[in-house]
């Protein structure tokens, strides 16, 4: 089995770590949580409303795949809010709507005149 993720799994974790699957182990790995939390202090607001961010979102969901989960420019840093939205009307469909939640993050992102830049970590490069 081929392992060439960056953010290695891990076999234990946060509660209601389910170890058989996938996306668990992926969120869990010791090199995903520092990520996130360096990713989150150079990129502190949300990509689309601009208030204080609590999620590293992946714009086009992974669904498991390590190469999309780990692909730096995929991940937008967003509040909880606009990520419990994204996730609940664009990202969970057997086909995720990409394409519509690029159109409802610029058109919030223009609503609230966020002028946000996402800082790429360039350690993880
Ligand atoms: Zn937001």
């Amino acid at each position: 089995m081929e392992n060439h993720a960056k953010f290695k799994p891990r076999k234990s974790g946060a509660k209601q770590f389910n170890p058989h699957k996938k996306s668990d182990l992926m969120y869990s790995s010791k090199e995903w949580v520092e990520y996130r939390k360096i990713f989150l202090e150079i990129n502190p607001l949300c990509y689309s409303c601009g208030i204080s961010a609590t999620a590293v979102d992946h714009v086009v969901p992974h669904k498991g795949n390590v190469a999309l989960f780990e692909k730096l420019d995929n991940h937008i840093p967003l509040c909880t809010r606009c990520h419990n939205t994204c996730t609940a009307l664009f990202d969970r469909h057997a086909i995720p709507k990409t394409q519509e939640k690029l159109v409802w993050l610029q058109k919030n992102r223009e609503l609230k005149d966020v002028r946000i830049r996402i800082k790429v970590l360039s350690k993880y490069k």
